[in-house]
């Protein structure tokens, strides 16, 4: 099969080669989370379509690298056109795909994927030059020369805007892009390559290889012929990565994992703080940046509870093409099935379920699909799984801490080091916390605004490397220094 349509939308399921379609000889079951049943039979890639793949994108590099950056933003700012025309359709589709949300991705997620197309278009264009500069009489001339072939490997909990995030930049760098979009939810990739193409980027210039983790990514990050590697996902796979990327001394953009502190303290807006701890459940936590061990100082904490668990009793469960629905179903069985393996083994270990702790049996009852309640727990301490390790389902857990000190250590005893969330009053203890957590980014009084010109990575296990801005160039180009003498000339 090389078609689907899937919410009336018609998708080419075949790989994006080069400038053409290529099927392989077998495919994969694509299951929508919303009602378990299969949306689209997807080409499975392996070696041979990551080799095809790699080959077209060596093959295209040279004449890429070699446009004008302006002729080269210019395609791109059509890219971005195509996909601002197509919000509706790839919203649809992403919802069907991944069971996130409809209206997010109406109103926020499809238009920040243009944005990532727009803005390293636009930045490239402005941003790259870096004034000559002297030693001693001799005049250094720094440039951006793009690496090469990139590879970016993206997981499913936002799969178009997390593959947009690094494809805009390495596009934009002058680079040629092999992405492995994730087997859970690979459908929007797809209608990504059709809108770049219709806005003329050049054959080559972006090739899709779809298929398993092990078959089709492992082969493109361990390609002699790839000069950059992004993935964004989970620590164990970033391992092994790693380690294939290491053999040919690749460099590697790595976004991973979190288990970030969401810290309020007792001088904070109390409405403030129950609003964002609520907003943890967003995309039924399926966000590596969610705050999801709530840290709460001893004198607001009872008010802060009762409060909270009020409102996230209210946090409405349904399919994720309701405008009434605020959380839909996780990803996948098997992804459903991890969750709530943590989730029983957190009891066993002694934490106690305050709000959820199972399956909603009545909505899967009744669709067919994964969903999980909303679940917190109190009673953990930081020996037990449930507060160490990423769940990456809507559970969090909910402790409280006396001092600043405590807070501030407790905040930092993770190995993850994505983000952190403080609520105060004060902006003396904002300024003098957020500068001993360690994170890559910290939010205070506010959660998840992000500006494509700032930093964007991880601390610790949480990732290598910074993205966003100069940051993601400094990534995606060979920043070369050419040292003039001042004398030699005819
Ligand atoms: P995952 O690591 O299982 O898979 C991610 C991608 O890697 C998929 O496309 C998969 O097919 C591919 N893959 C798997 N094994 C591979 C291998 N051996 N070689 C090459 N590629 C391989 O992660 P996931 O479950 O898809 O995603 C969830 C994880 O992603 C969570 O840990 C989450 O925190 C993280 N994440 C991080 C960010 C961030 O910006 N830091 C954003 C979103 C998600």
């Amino acid at each position: 099969m090389t078609k689907a349509v899937v919410a009336g939308v018609e998708i080419d399921t075949r790989h994006w080669i080069g400038g053409e379609r290529v099927a392989s000889a077998t495919t994969f079951e694509d299951v929508s989370p919303l009602d378990g049943t299969v949306i689209a039979e997807v080409s499975r890639g392996g070696q041979a379509e990551v080799d095809a793949a790699v080959a077209a994108a060596k093959a295209a590099f040279p004449a890429w690298a070699a446009l004008p950056v302006a002729e080269r933003s210019a395609i791109l700012l059509k890219v971005a056109e195509g996909i601002e025309a197509h919000i509706e359709d790839l919203a649809q589709v992403e919802t069907r795909d991944n069971g996130s949300l409809l209206r997010s991705h109406r109103r926020g997620v499809m238009p920040r994927v243009a944005m990532n197309i727009r803005f390293f278009a636009e930045y490239a264009m402005t941003e790259l030059g870096h004034p000559d500069f002297d030693t001693r009489g001799h005049r250094n001339h720094v440039s951006w020369d793009p690496a090469g072939v990139t590879a970016i490997v993206t997981p499913w909990n936002a799969p178009l805007m997390l593959a947009t995030w690094r494809i805009g930049p390495a596009l934009a760098a002058g680079n040629t892009v092999v992405a492995k979009p994730p087997e859970w939810a690979p459908l929007t990739a797809s209608l990504f390559a059709d809108i770049a193409h219709e806005a003329g980027l050049p054959a080559g210039v972006f090739n899709v290889v779809q298929g398993l983790g092990t078959e089709a990514g492992a082969p493109l990050v361990a390609h002699p012929d790839v000069r950059r590697v992004c993935f964004t996902g989970s620590v164990p796979t970033s391992i092994k990565i790693g380690e294939s990327a290491a053999r040919n001394v690749t460099p590697v953009s790595f976004e991973l994992g979190g288990k970030s502190p969401l810290l309020v303290f007792d001088d904070a807006d109390l409405d403030l703080a129950v609003d964002l701890a609520v907003e943890q459940f967003d995309n039924s936590g399926q966000v590596c940046l969610a705050a999801v061990r709530l840290l709460v100082q001893d004198g607001i904490y009872d008010e802060f509870r009762t409060r909270f668990l009020e409102r996230a009793a209210q946090v409405t469960q349904g399919d994720s093409r309701e405008e009434s629905s605020d959380i839909g179903p996780l990803v996948s069985r098997t992804h459903f099935e991890r969750v709530d393996g943590f989730v029983k083994r957190a009891v066993a270990d002694g934490a106690q379920v305050i709000l959820g702790g199972e399956p909603n049996h009545e909505l899967n009852n009744a669709t067919g699909g994964f969903f999980y309640k909303p679940t917190v727990f109190e009673g953990v301490d930081s020996s037990m799984e449930i507060t160490c390790q990423e769940v990456f389902g809507p559970v969090l857990t909910l402790q409280r801490f006396s001092t600043e000190e405590d807070g501030v250590r407790m905040a930092n005893d993770t190995e993850f080091g994505l983000a952190a969330t403080l609520v105060t009053g004060s902006q003396e203890r904002a300024e003098r916390v957020s500068s001993r957590l360690r994170a890559g980014t910290v939010w205070i009084n506010c959660f998840f605004v992000r500006d494509l010109s700032a930093p964007f990575g991880g601390s610790g296990r949480s990732g290598i490397g910074r993205e966003g801005g100069i940051w993601s160039f400094d990534f995606y180009c060979d920043v070369k220094n050419s040292v003039f003498a001042p004398k030699g000339w005819n």
